[in-house]
């Protein structure tokens, strides 16, 4: 491949995605900054939290997830392990009693067959966190450590670098479905700093209840545009699965709307807390090629980023793949010859992210 056609490689990918730097970006700025507004009013530090990236339900992904945490029950939550709790094993573990009892006089009526939290409890013996016996031949559980209540609130941060009036318009329907259901505590839109002050029509577009924050790239700060308003999380919440057709005279379509009860919210918001605690936002080399021996990682501030050594630019995640036409396979001998990482430069990479992600880890 010709020089130009790699730049033409590098100008068409940063086209193509740039909305997967910028959310790193965004990660990176959260972690360390968290919560936006916080060295105006000199509350710097008082919410300790974790950060994660393309979390969220089954109808809506959010880039950005700030889980705020209770620094004490976090650090017990630690007893579990680095993996996250699914939600079989959630219907287990938090109701664990603290002395030997039948499983199905401890745990809640879950649902669906009792075979399944049978086999729930068995994964969870085999990962060490549940005490299990047999005693007339009949499952007794009993609770290693209590699991503790340690998510606080959740902030959903969804990523528009070019918020012109079309995103604006293009995101407004995402933003109304997360302020009906309020699954979130707060929802913002981050956007990149331009210097110049964000449109009155761009705030007009997108509902006042979500918060906008502008990110200077060049000096990783963020700035408050626009405070957002809390959202009831323990409240009922409105699923809007059709927005209807106001055209015409009587309108052509019906919206559609369902309910989505407090406790489904209250399950579903703990899945995906357990899932950031498990999954961070440095994940995305496991769905990269690290392993690629054009695969580097460069430093922006404290921030480590992919790019490209083959496209000479900052790869997007779905190109660096197996797919990618330049894909090569680190040679062998990396890995077995002077290497100073066992199992060569891919394997130090994904080590290297996870280091980060547990020295990242509030508690
Ligand atoms: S697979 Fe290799 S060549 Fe392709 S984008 Fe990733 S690092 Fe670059």
């Amino acid at each position: 491949m010709s020089d130009a056609d790699r730049n033409r490689g590098a100008d068409a990918s940063a086209e193509a995605d740039p909305e997967f730097l910028f959310e790193l970006r965004t990660c990176r700025w959260a972690e360390r900054e968290w919560p936006p507004g916080s060295d105006t009013d000199g509350d710097s530090n008082s919410r300790p939290a974790i950060v994660a990236r393309q979390l969220g339900t089954g109808r809506r992904r959010w880039d950005t997830i700030v889980v705020e945490v209770n620094p004490d029950a976090f650090g017990q939550r630690a007893n579990f392990g680095p993996r996250r709790l699914d939600s079989d094993l959630l219907d287990v573990i938090p109701h664990a009693p603290a002395d030997w009892q039948y499983y199905r006089d401890a745990l809640p009526n879950p649902g669906y067959p009792w075979r399944y939290v049978r086999e729930s409890i068995h994964r969870a013996d085999d990962r060490g966190i549940l005490d299990v016996r047999k005693r007339n031949n009949r499952i007794q559980i009993r609770r290693k450590w209590a699991y503790p209540d340690w998510v606080e609130r959740i902030v959903a941060v969804e990523n528009k670098p070019d918020l012109d009036a079309s995103a604006a318009r293009n995101l407004s329907q995402q933003l109304e479905y997360d302020v009906a259901l309020a699954l979130a505590d707060e929802v913002w839109v981050a956007t990149r700093a331009t210097g110049e002050s964000v449109e009155p029509a761009l705030l007009e577009s997108v509902p006042v209840e979500a918060g906008i924050l502008t990110v200077d790239a060049d000096s990783r700060s963020a700035a408050v545009e626009w405070f957002p308003r809390s959202l009831d999380a323990d409240a009922p919440g409105t699923r809007i699965l059709e927005r209807g057709d106001s055209g015409g005279e009587y309108g052509s379509a019906a919206a559609r709307f369902e309910y989505a009860d407090p406790e489904w919210k209250a399950d579903k918001r703990l899945e995906i807390a357990e899932r950031a605690y498990e999954k961070g936002w440095r994940s995305f080399a496991e769905t990269m090629r690290p392993d690629c021996r054009h695969f580097q990682l460069r430093r922006e501030g404290r921030t480590l980023l992919p790019y490209c050594g083959a496209k000479g630019c900052h790869q997007t995640s779905s190109e660096c793949s197996g797919s990618c036409p330049e894909f090569s396979p680190e040679p062998p001998q990396w890995r077995t010859n002077g290497w100073p990482i066992e199992g060569g430069p891919g394997k130090g990479i994904r080590k290297l992210l996870e280091k980060r992600r547990e020295r990242n880890r509030p508690g």
